[in-house]
């Protein structure tokens, strides 16, 4: 991108430089993961304080020189306000921006990866969702699309389907289910027995269409389980931490 350009894009980060600029951290369809300046948007009167805060979904004017960007103009399209007046939604959407930012790299076209992250906030927004359990499909989805997609139809090992109904393993080592034959758990490395509606959530995330992806809600225990499983999964695959929502349980044990 070079000279004037109009983007639409989702700010994932804001880092305050100098006196009164921004650094912007944008997610798009097209350019994926980008930086751009943003000179005096931290001033109150200036005509960008809102479209550079984080989570703003905007129409972009940047204006591209030598590789870099500098914000000319931008006309929000959405606040996502609901989400950022609530602290445990805006927990869990601060988790899903901190997961972009790491499996995106900076250039590379995402539109899958955009389209997802757009529909995890709006699903956030609704007071019917639990943004809890939209944060975990968000995350165990974006495995799935950026190359982590666990086999959820057959036994890792031996290849032939689980039997149905009947606890399952699933193996972190083996990216998917394990029957319980003795010589395949032999073989599947450190696994957590899941209930079968547990497997099924994770089906239904990895493979359901788009505008079905969050149009469900889950028994706490599964929704817990899912938890324990989607987390650790997300931690193996991108080899670090994520432990935004483990905060959210601590604040629901200490309201107790
Ligand atoms: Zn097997």
């Amino acid at each position: 991108m070079s000279g004037l350009v109009r983007i639409r894009g989702l700010v994932l980060r804001e880092v305050a430089v100098g006196e009164a600029d921004r650094i912007l951290t944008i997610l798009s369809a097209d350019q994926g993961r980008f930086s751009a300046s943003a000179k005096g948007a931290r001033r109150q009167n200036s005509r960008l304080v809102s479209a550079t805060e984080v989570l703003s979904l905007c129409d972009f004017s940047l204006f591209g020189k030598n590789g870099r960007f500098t914000v000319d103009g931008a006309e929000r399209i959405e606040a996502f306000t609901a989400v950022k007046e609530d602290l445990v939604r805006l927990t869990c959407a601060a988790h899903v921006a901190e997961l972009v930012l790491d499996a995106v790299r900076e250039g590379e076209p995402a539109p899958d990866v955009y389209r997802l992250v757009l529909r995890t906030l709006h699903a956030m927004t609704l007071p019917e969702r639990d943004p809890l359990l939209a944060a975990r499909v968000f995350e165990f989805r974006l495995m799935a699309r950026i190359g982590y997609a666990p086999s959820l139809t057959k036994c890792m090992v031996c290849g032939e389907p689980p039997p149905e109904g009947v606890p399952l393993r699933f193996s972190f080592s083996r990216c998917g289910v394990v029957c319980g034959k003795e010589t395949c758990l032999r073989q599947s490395g450190e696994f957590l027995e899941i209930r079968p509606g547990t497997l099924n959530c994770l089906r239904h995330i990895v493979s359901a269409p788009e505008e079905a992806l969050f149009s469900f809600a889950l028994d706490p225990a599964v929704l817990k389980e899912l938890s324990t499983v989607s987390s650790r999964y997300v931690r193996e695959r991108m080899e670090r931490d994520y432990t935004r929502l483990s905060l959210i349980a601590e604040w629901d044990a200490d309201s107790l």
